[in-house]
């Protein structure tokens, strides 16, 4: 098309603007232009993401969030390069943007084992979402350990990867392997354990000890798998710790809604629920 499109007025048009917990840092240059002050614009998704967005192997790969992101934030130029943290906010207000801000969630009271349909806010829960700040350093001793949120791409790659060698792994039968299986299995183990390491190491920006100051990926990982099990730990809790900082609402509250019947009075039993945050079942399809 060589022309403007005439129709292009009649577009999708932003539902919603957000601003992201990362604070847009951790982007490569150009990835990010905001579209008013420090806010992303968010559209409705179009009927393609929606068709995308049910194939299994597309959301396990990733490919159908990314489709998602860019379609419906344009102003992620590429969302694999996003760092972890904004995902899910996007993500949320992408439901907003495409079915509005209340969500049916139905779940069994656990004392009268009737299901109950709870209507979440999703704008309650937008807003709950805080900027993680790492600036602060982890010390151990004259250690500094900086951490940084992974990338999507980063996160995924290493999800599918673990994802297949735990299948991989459960598909030996451990009480029969030959000498030559059992090779094989120590290693799909040994895989395991560098995927954690990788993933460490990603998380991981600088480690500074005295004058030294490294930032190199391999170097880092090469530390993390020669020092002592105590100093390993406290760095992973740390990564932990600051990766699961609960940037939103975890748990719902719900007071179970079964009326009196005959003999039995009304239940009124209140109780929690996690949210639960699956792409797979979060957006609701059109019909
Ligand atoms: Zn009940």
């Amino acid at each position: 098309m060589s022309e403007a499109n005439p129709l292009a007025k009649y577009f999708r048009k932003p539902v919603l603007y957000v601003d992201l917990p990362s604070n847009g840092k951790w982007y490569p240059d150009g990835v990010l232009k905001y579209d008013v002050g420090t806010e992303v614009a968010v559209y409705s998704m179009t009927a393609m993401d929606e068709i995308l967005l049910k194939s299994p192997d597309a959301l396990l790969n990733g490919v159908a969030i990314v489709n998602l992101i860019k379609s419906c934030v344009p102003a992620i130029s590429d969302p694999w390069q996003a760092p972890i943290i904004d995902i899910d906010k996007l993500l949320i207000a992408q439901r907003i943007a495409s079915y509005g801000q209340k969500m049916d969630i139905t779940v069994k009271c656990p004392k009268c084992n009737e299901a109950n349909t709870y209507v979440a806010d999703l704008s309650t829960l937008l807003g709950s979402f805080k900027t993680i700040d790492y600036s602060a350093p982890l010390m151990i001793g004259d250690i500094s350990v900086w951490i940084k949120p992974v990338s999507y791409k980063t996160m995924t790659s290493l999800k599918v990867l673990s994802f297949n060698n735990e299948n991989l792994i459960r598909s030996f039968d451990k009480e029969s392997l030959t000498t030559e299986q059992q090779a094989f299995y120590d290693k799909l183990r040994e895989s395991a354990i560098n995927m954690s390491l990788m993933s460490m190491a990603a998380s991981v920006e600088r480690i500074k000890v005295g004058d030294l100051d490294v930032s190199d990926y391999d170097f880092i990982r090469d530390y993390l798998s020669n020092i002592d099990r105590d100093t390993f730990n406290t760095i992973k809790k740390f990564v932990e710790d600051n990766a699961t900082v609960s940037q939103r609402i975890d748990e719902f509250d719900i007071v179970c809604s079964t009326e009196a019947k005959d003999d039995v009075p009304a239940c009124g039993h209140q109780f929690k629920v996690p949210f639960s945050f699956d792409v797979s079942n979060f957006f609701v399809f059109g019909s």
